[in-house]
């Protein structure tokens, strides 16, 4: 064989052995791993891409099974739970992620104007919308429940990362910001093992990572809050953002043609009643988007429709008579279903 000969086929095998390497670079990063797994009282879905999906879905897996040890008020030595059962008495150890969670929602309390309290626990539990006995409280019980919710007198000791309720009878419930807090820490998780392409969705809580590996955005469904679960208001694509979504709809009962919901006025000891029946808020921060959604569906339309354009969130808002407003900084984000029956699109 001549050189020319040698150099040809020397050639030839660098670009095949180019061509199947990148094949395998291909394949590796369309590889995905899913699945949905149930934890924190609701279900959990996840798609990772890439070699080091298996590892983050596992992580995600153990890591939502650990918190829930930690926030339940229904396990009774979860941290949670001993400084409920503790209200009036004394001090409890938190892990550090659950003091950073509490001192959070204690903080976004304060700036919520009265209408999202981490310490709603007793209200919450007369109600007992999410349990085994909804019922509608007597006037004398929403009045003691409302004078042990107050913020303030949750104490925070930094240095011992600990905390107390400072009245018996107090209890913290985290049900309206824990699973976006949860978001946060799974972001940080994934981006740790290398993760540029998924999804988790904890309870409707999204938290995205990049695109798709073919470029195109992640697309999610903005529930219809008069439809069943397979129906769409439109959808929304989110690239490094979380999603947290409040509405009437998710867990209620009805008496005498009134639908008492899950989403309770500290201010009346009632569920809200502010005109609204969904609120839908993106940012990247999702502890912020978790209890904005709940504040938001609190305070009610006329405060919500004020906040529509701010720079560290995009809210899509829907009121009781079917009207949809969104932030204008989700224009080509949001594409709202035309089809959806009985709405009316504004933008
Ligand atoms: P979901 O958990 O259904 O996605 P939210 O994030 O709005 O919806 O949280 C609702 C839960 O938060 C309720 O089930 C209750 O435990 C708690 N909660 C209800 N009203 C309030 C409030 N005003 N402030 C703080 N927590 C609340
Ligand atoms: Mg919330």
């Amino acid at each position: 064989m001549n050189r020319r000969w040698i150099w040809s086929l020397l050639t030839l095998a660098v670009a095949a052995a180019g061509a199947v390497t990148l094949y395998q670079n291909n394949q590796a990063r369309l590889r995905f791993v899913s699945g949905t797994t149930f934890a924190m009282n609701t279900f959990i879905d996840q798609k990772w891409f890439g070699s080091k999906g298996q590892k983050t879905y596992d992580r995600v897996t153990a890591f939502v099974t650990e918190i829930e040890q930690e926030i339940s008020m229904h396990i009774s030595n979860s941290d949670i739970a001993l400084l409920n059962q503790k209200a009036g008495k004394e001090y409890v150890a938190l892990s550090p992620e659950v003091f950073g969670l509490l001192s959070r929602a204690k903080e976004l309390s304060g700036a919520s104007q009265g209408a999202f309290d981490l310490t709603i626990g007793p209200l919450v539990e007369s109600w007992d919308i999410t349990g085994l006995n909804p019922k509608v409280p007597s006037q004398e019980e929403i009045q003691k429940d409302l004078e042990l919710i107050n913020w303030e007198d949750l104490l925070l000791d930094e240095t011992n990362s600990s905390a107390m309720l400072l009245r018996e009878g107090m209890a913290v419930d985290l049900g309206a910001i824990a699973k976006g807090w949860a978001c946060d820490q799974i972001r940080q998780l994934a981006l740790e093992e290398g993760i540029t392409s998924g999804y988790v969705s904890l309870g409707g809580n999204l938290m995205v990572i990049g695109q798709k590996p073919d470029g195109n955005p992640f697309y999610f469904g903005v529930r219809d809050p008069r439809g069943d679960a397979t129906e769409y208001i439109g959808t929304v694509s989110l690239e490094g953002k979380t999603m947290a979504t409040s509405g009437d709809y998710e867990r209620y009962f009805e008496e005498d043609g009134v639908r008492y919901h899950h989403l309770l006025d500290p201010r009346t000891g009632y569920p809200a009643d502010g005109g609204l029946i969904s609120v839908s808020v993106i940012s990247e921060d999702g502890a912020l988007a978790d209890f904005l959604s709940t504040t938001f569906f609190v305070l009610g339309r006329e405060e919500t429709l004020k906040h529509l354009e701010d720079d560290r969130y995009q809210l899509i808002v829907v009121d009781s008579d079917l009207n949809v407003y969104w932030s204008s900084g989700l224009n080509g984000n949001f594409q709202p279903n035309q089809q959806a029956e009985g709405y009316t699109f504004h933008q």
